[in-house]
């Protein structure tokens, strides 16, 4: 695995390869087998596979989330051997921010920055938006690898590659979970192993809501289990049904319609999300 840190020298290298069909993926490291079942993806699909980590500090809204975000360099270059990625891009900030990390260019990304995670960490999108802006940039994967996890994230790196007449295609990958069921993420390891397992109470609701929504409305089953969620010591921030395409909210489960659970948490000072689609 070759390791670029600068800008000028992937892009460099990139030029050099150009026949290579390059798959790519963007991490913000501390990886897990959400991210490693990215990269298998790619390895699958494309001669070249390149993976990024950049702890973007323009999509955190919060300042101690961004402080606090764990970072395992040493074990996350291994694993990427060990997944025969071919490059690694590890930039520093100003690598990517020569100017500073003031908001310059806003991207018209419509509602979809307004619900639901937008709504709750103000600017995130745009901060998503404006750090892949930047790197598919650089990259020009003809292949672009991200997680369901993150479902509103693909619909806005989606716009994005629209608004910018970037000729990437996203491939979505399914939500790898732990044993418990809670949905892997880098923040998992900010919470001790008893928690750990207890946060698997999310992912156990979204399936209740999901396995009586022909008995019940979603109102009521909802209530069930936020109930439940909130006797744990989880604290709600949104549970919501959703148009899976358009991702406006819906009061009831329809017929017909791609419907989508999301839910978003705090747990010991850590938050959390989860989806299912039903
Ligand atoms: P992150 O490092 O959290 O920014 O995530 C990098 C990519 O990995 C994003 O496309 C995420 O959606 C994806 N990802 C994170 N966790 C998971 C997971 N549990 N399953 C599948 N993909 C994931």
């Amino acid at each position: 695995m070759i390791i670029f840190k600068k800008s000028s020298d992937i892009k460099k290298y990139l030029s050099l390869h150009a026949e290579k069909k390059r798959g790519y993926v963007p991490t913000m490291g501390a990886l897990h087998d959400g991210h490693a079942s990215l990269v298998r993806l790619a390895g699958q699909e494309n001669d070249l596979v390149i993976v990024s980590i950049f702890v973007n500090p323009l999509q955190f809204n919060d300042r101690s989330d961004y402080e606090k975000y764990p970072s395992t360099i040493d074990r996350d270059i291994e694993l990427l051997e060990q997944l025969h990625t071919d490059i690694l891009f590890l930039p520093e900030e100003k690598e990517i921010y020569p100017e500073g990390d003031a908001v310059s260019k806003m991207f018209n990304l419509g509602n979809l920055e307004n619900v639901l995670e937008g709504a709750s960490r103000p600017g995130h999108f745009q901060g998503v938006a404006r750090v892949m802006d930047i790197l598919l940039k650089i990259i020009q994967p003809e292949n672009l690898y991200l997680g369901r996890k993150d479902f509103q994230q693909v619909k806005v790196i989606q716009k994005l590659i629209g608004l910018e007449g970037l000729g990437t295609k996203i491939t979505e990958a399914p939500i790898i979970r732990e044993t418990s069921g809670l949905a892997m993420s880098s923040r998992n390891q900010r919470l001790d192993d008893s928690s750990r397992l207890e946060a698997g109470l999310i992912f156990k609701n979204l399936q209740y809501i999901k396995d009586h929504s022909l008995e019940k409305s979603f109102s009521e089953l909802r209530e069930v289990a936020i109930n439940k969620l909130e006797h744990a010591g989880f604290e709600i921030d949104y549970l919501v049904l959703a148009n899976q395409n358009t991702l406006a909210e819906m009061d009831d489960f329809a017929r017909g319609v791609a419907m989508i659970l999301l839910i978003a948490v705090h747990f010991h000072n850590v938050r959390l999300i989860d989806n299912l689609e039903l």
